[in-house]
């Protein structure tokens, strides 16, 4: 550390070591103290305090990036892909019509698990756009080698294709879940799950597959932001509207417009908000906004493989109880396929029969969502909404405790 100016030459009172000391060692609330210092000086100087004060503030700044240095991590160059910037711009797509439209009516959605689910609500004509898992062409569901002869693709493959089919058939926009959490080896997990079989297919299964599929599927769930980005960079070229569910963080207008200018083409109300600030989100809203109107809301999401510490991994998707110590039952979705589990409420969250209090929000779009209910039971709730859609009532032997979520919390 240089002080800006020389030292000059005293004419008058020439500055003492002690004094020099006193100004240097004076480092006040910083995390330093000086152990030693050593001043070594000819002749009569003189040198003004403001000086020694800026000598002393250099210094400090420069031992704590000294220090610091070690921890700074460097940013990869892959974050910083081109096809990631490129991939990230705004959707302007004559997809994205389908949304205008949707603020004049409201969209009626519908998020499934299972094939089961997905073949009850093709039957209800009231339903616009599903939302189908990726979980639910892998695995049991497909027996591995079946069927691949026939066309030479993959058994998980041939499904979503079928699945794709009867919901253009029954008039349906298909909309692909990807899975909530994405690690390194997932891509090959699905790829391998959904039976690709070649080492080529199961490399880049997932980008090829996504890439083939870009063409026939209407759009793309994503759950959080690693796998917003790369649902963006999977239907890159293809501009393929990626919604955000409500795990996706969307809380407030700012949010929403961040959302927006990476691209997303909606995003879904978070059921933590209540009822004065979803009535304030849904005016500043940038983006169209989903309201989840019937299902299992998910309490935590889990990065590990929950079973392989005890009973093993089975590589399947399966469904486990858990009791807490009050009690409550919840289950577990445990996603096998690419190893992490969500844990569910076992009470379901109904505004079905809230019609007005919906209506007078005025989302873009309502959702049921179906988990781990049966066919029949998917059937009932959906005969209730269909009920309500025509004006009548009709009441439902709810499968579980119904909670109103936090519509009915907070001060208005
Ligand atoms: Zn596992």
């Amino acid at each position: 550390m240089e002080t800006k100016e020389a030292v000059q030459e005293a004419e008058k009172q020439p500055v003492r070591a002690d004094d020099i000391k006193k100004q240097i060692t004076k480092t006040g609330e910083s995390e330093f103290i000086f152990e030693e210092l050593s001043v070594e000086m000819e002749g009569a100087c003189f040198i003004p305090l403001k000086q020694l004060n800026q000598l002393r503030r250099d210094g400090l700044i420069a031992v704590r990036q000294a220090a610091v240095q070690s921890f700074r991590r460097t940013v990869p160059a892959s974050l910083e892909h081109a096809s990631f910037k490129k991939a990230c711009q705004p959707l302007k797509d004559s997809r994205m019509e389908d949304y205008g439209a949707g603020m004049a009516r409201c969209l009626a959605c519908a998020m499934v698990e299972t094939i089961e689910q997905m073949e009850v609500i093709l039957q209800y004509p009231q339903i616009d756009r599903l939302y189908v898992s990726i979980h639910a062409f892998t695995g049991d569901a497909v027996p591995k080698g079946q069927g691949r002869e026939a066309c030479g693709k993959a058994p998980g493959l041939l499904q979503l294709n079928r699945a794709v089919k009867q919901c253009r058939e029954a008039g349906k926009a298909f909309y692909l879940v990807l899975p909530a959490v994405w690690r390194m080896d997932t891509c090959e997990k699905l790829s391998a799950a959904m039976g690709f079989q070649t080492e080529a297919e199961t490399k880049e299964g997932l980008k090829r597959f996504l890439d083939g599929l870009a063409a026939q599927i209407d759009g793309i769930v994503a759950k959080n932001m690693e796998v917003f980005t790369i649902a963006k960079i999977c239907s890159e070229g293809k501009a393929l509207p990626v919604h955000l569910d409500f795990t996706a963080y969307a809380m407030n207008a700012a949010s929403i417009q961040c959302w927006k200018e990476l691209g997303a083409a909606s995003c879904t109300f978070q059921p933590e908000l209540n009822k004065g600030e979803l009535y304030h989100l849904a005016k500043k809203r940038t983006l169209p906004m989903e309201l989840v109107i019937y299902g299992h809301m998910p309490m935590m999401v889990s990065a590990q493989c929950p079973v392989r510490n005890t009973k093993g991994c089975s590589q399947k998707k399966e469904i486990l109880h858990l009791k807490d110590r009050k009690g409550n039952r919840h289950f577990v979705i445990n996603y096998c396929d690419t190893c992490y589990s969500i844990i569910y409420n076992s009470d379901v969250l109904s505004y079905i029969d809230m019609r007005q209090e919906v209506r007078s929000l005025n989302p873009d779009s309502v959702r049921l969502q179906f988990n781990i209910e049966s066919a029949p039971e998917v059937k009932q709730v959906m005969d209730c909404f269909a009920a309500g859609y025509s004006g009548e009532e009709k009441q439902v032997q709810w499968p579980e405790k119904v909670t109103r979520g936090h519509w009915k919390r907070g001060v208005e």
